[in-house]
């Protein structure tokens, strides 16, 4: 009798511990990627107590819950290390961080090309180390809080109409110096041109900045972020809410600019990623 009852004991504890276990089915997609791409990662199934998030490429990412599953975008960029990437999917509870999957990706290397801009003095004067602080503060003070549930639906659109004469990843040589690589793509247009919301969102930032010109960011949530640069109006205000196709400036070459064009960005949890693979 006490025996039957021992073997009976083990097996509640035993199912217990089954069901206590996190049981996780992690996707990634694609599993190869050009430097420039981002990955989705997403997590489903019974998750312990704690905060999932994702370890890649040297920092660790924000997973963002959807009602039954967790999910993020991972962005590269050009300073990205090519070749086999893990992809850790990690449980942080009070005391300690369980690794919960582990996934490996190809990022595979792209030769960026290289591009000598001359500029006048008037405009080049506008590089100095104070605004560039300046804008960096006012572009930190307008992403203070993002929104984490997704805003955007259906694909990103182009928000101009015109040629880019700029590609994304492009390394910039002026005054024979290199001054990184392009964080967006240019396309050229007429000065005037309506330049509209890539997809829906909540406008972050809407004002002049010393290198970018008037700008624009929409924050169409989860990390995803769209840049809109040197415009020469701007059509919107901070905190509006923006659906696709919404006008939110006019195209123009204010800042640190040549002529007239839409500088475009994306922005990934806070890496700039190629715009093209977003909308074409
Ligand atoms: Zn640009």
């Amino acid at each position: 009798m006490r025996t039957g009852c021992v073997i009976a004991l083990t097996f509640l504890v035993l199912a217990a511990s089954v069901r206590a276990g996190p049981v996780v089915a992690v996707s990634v997609s694609p599993a190869v990627i050009s430097q420039g791409g981002a990955v989705v990662v997403t997590v489903t199934g019974d998750l312990p107590d704690g905060t999932p998030q994702v370890r890649f490429a040297g920092r660790t990412w924000p997973l963002y819950r959807e009602s039954n599953r967790w999910r993020t975008y991972l962005g590269t960029d050009p300073n990205t290390a090519a070749g086999s990437r893990a992809i850790v999917v990690e449980l942080v509870d009070r005391d300690s961080i369980h690794v919960l999957a582990r996934r490996i990706i190809t990022v595979r290397r792209v030769a960026f090309p290289r591009r000598t801009l001359i500029f006048d003095p008037e405009t080049l004067a506008l590089l100095t180390p104070e605004k560039v602080a300046e804008e960096q503060a006012k572009v930190a003070a307008g992403l203070r809080v993002l929104e984490p549930a997704q805003l955007w639906s259906a694909a990103f659109r182009m928000p101009v109409a015109g040629t880019i004469t700029s590609p994304y990843g492009v390394i910039s040589i002026y005054q024979g110096a290199s001054h990184g690589w392009h964080h967006g793509i240019d396309i050229a247009a007429p000065e005037g041109e309506i330049v509209r919301a890539a997809n829906s969102g909540i406008v972050r930032l809407a004002e002049p900045l010393p290198l970018s010109g008037n700008t624009v960011i929409v924050d169409h949530g989860m990390g995803i972020l769209t840049f809109y640069m040197h415009m020469s109006a701007l059509d919107v205000t901070a905190g509006e809410r923006v659906h696709t196709g919404d006008i939110v400036g006019r195209v123009g070459s204010t800042g640190l600019a040549t002529g007239p064009h839409l500088h475009w960005g994306v922005r990934v949890n806070g890496v700039y990623v190629d715009p093209l693979l977003w909308a074409h």
